[in-house]
């Protein structure tokens, strides 16, 4: 898997102060997406053990407490990501407990492999769907347009 950007600390992508990974990879091609230098696999730069340390590194990184970790795109449930983010999720849970984790996709909920599935049963919220331009709202939180579902998973 490649990834576009890490922002170590956010606080606009998510409740409270989070990490947040932009994965590379999207099949959507919605019009009016903000973020079509994603689109590619192979944009971006190599996910690599390194940056997956980082990851946990910044969760546990009691100087500026974290809430939980963001994973955006690009799609992070795009089929050629869903190992990878699956990996990570897996680590985040076993070495940064207590950690929540929301992702954003433009599958549905209601449509997912049972690869995506398996990954989407590990998160804390799924905001979910494409973009639909005729339906954009900025008075939203967390989404960009109303079709969008915020999909609480586990208990917040
Ligand atoms: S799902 Fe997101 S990244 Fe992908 S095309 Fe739509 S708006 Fe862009």
């Amino acid at each position: 898997m490649n990834y576009h950007a890490y922002y170590p600390v956010d606080v606009v992508n998510g409740p409270g102060t989070r990490a947040t990974l932009f994965v590379s990879g999207c099949e959507h091609q919605c019009r009016g997406c903000y973020n079509q230098s994603t689109w590619r696999t192979d944009s971006g730069h190599p996910f690599d053990q390194a940056m997956a340390d980082q990851v946990i590194a910044d969760l546990n990184d009691p100087r500026i407490p974290r809430r939980g970790l963001s994973l955006s795109g690009g799609d992070p449930l795009h089929p050629a990501n869903v190992a990878a983010v699956t990996a990570l999720v897996a680590r985040v849970r076993a070495e940064a407990p207590g950690k929540d984790i929301w992702a954003w996709t433009g599958y549905t909920l209601d449509n997912l492999s049972a690869e995506q599935q398996a990954l989407v049963a590990q998160l804390d919220v799924l905001v979910d769907g494409k973009y639909e331009e005729a339906q954009r709202d900025p008075s939203l939180k967390w989404r960009g347009s109303s079709n969008q579902v915020i999909h609480i998973l586990k208990p917040q």
